[in-house]
């Protein structure tokens, strides 16, 4: 499978529509307007790729809608050099996004089919994570700890104390906390026990799903 014009093309029209949609983040546009999305999709959905869509991947899971990639990264404001941790690596598109802003990506994916599928494809298009781990997200990473940024990008019945913890002071988690609906908040973490908490309104994530079979 190959990237060609007319995907740039559609490509810049899903940039277009972040656009409109308020995405101000250049960085983020950027990544966006240059990943291929449609090689992160199995080929009966390619047609769809560049539409501001979730659609399914394997193992019943979701590459999340790219307005929710990108509304997810601005909030996170990664510095090149930065230490990201995330939760729930799935496609792997979320975590090329990161990358192309320049962060240093460690991400924790739960289900075994999707783990091996992305380690395998992420290299073969140039991306490479620090560490792409098979694990349980609610655990966090705490040997990689302290960083600067973790996102979670399925829906978190509450969060999960260890990534907290896990924060650098001046850190910023962000996460889609609630049941059926999730409302998508930021921690900042401001001294050893003090966060500030900001929330941005309604999304839908897959579960982030606890004690795996
Ligand atoms: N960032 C992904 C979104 C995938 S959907 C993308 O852009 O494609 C959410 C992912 O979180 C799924 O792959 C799911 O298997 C994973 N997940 C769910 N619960 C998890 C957990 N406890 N730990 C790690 N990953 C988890």
């Amino acid at each position: 499978m190959k990237d060609t014009f007319k995907h740039q093309g559609m490509r810049q029209k899903l940039v277009d529509t972040l656009i409109k949609k308020d995405i101000k983040d250049k960085g983020v546009l950027k990544a966006i307007g240059k990943i291929p999305r449609h090689l992160f999709m199995d080929s009966g959905f390619i047609d769809h790729a560049y539409m501001d869509k979730a659609f399914p991947i394997a193992a019943d899971q979701t590459i999340s809608q790219p307005y929710t990639v990108a509304f997810q990264s601005e909030l996170l404001q990664i510095q090149p050099g930065d230490t990201v941790l995330e939760i729930g690596t799935g496609s792997g598109y979320q975590t090329a996004v990161l990358l192309e802003l320049g962060a240093k990506v460690y991400s924790i994916e739960r289900q075994k089919e999707l783990f091996k599928k992305t380690s395998k494809f992420l290299p073969t298009i140039g991306y490479r994570a620090k560490k792409l781990i098979f694990g349980d997200g609610y655990k966090g990473l705490p040997e990689e700890a302290p960083f600067k940024s973790i996102i979670v990008t399925a829906g978190a019945p509450y969060v999960p104390n260890p990534l907290l913890s896990q924060l650098a002071i001046g850190g910023r988690l962000v996460i889609p906390v609630g049941d059926d609906v999730q409302v998508m908040t930021l921690f900042i973490r401001k001294g050893l026990k003090d966060f500030e908490k900001h929330e941005f309104g309604d999304f839908r994530f897959v579960p982030m799903l606890e004690n795996k079979n």
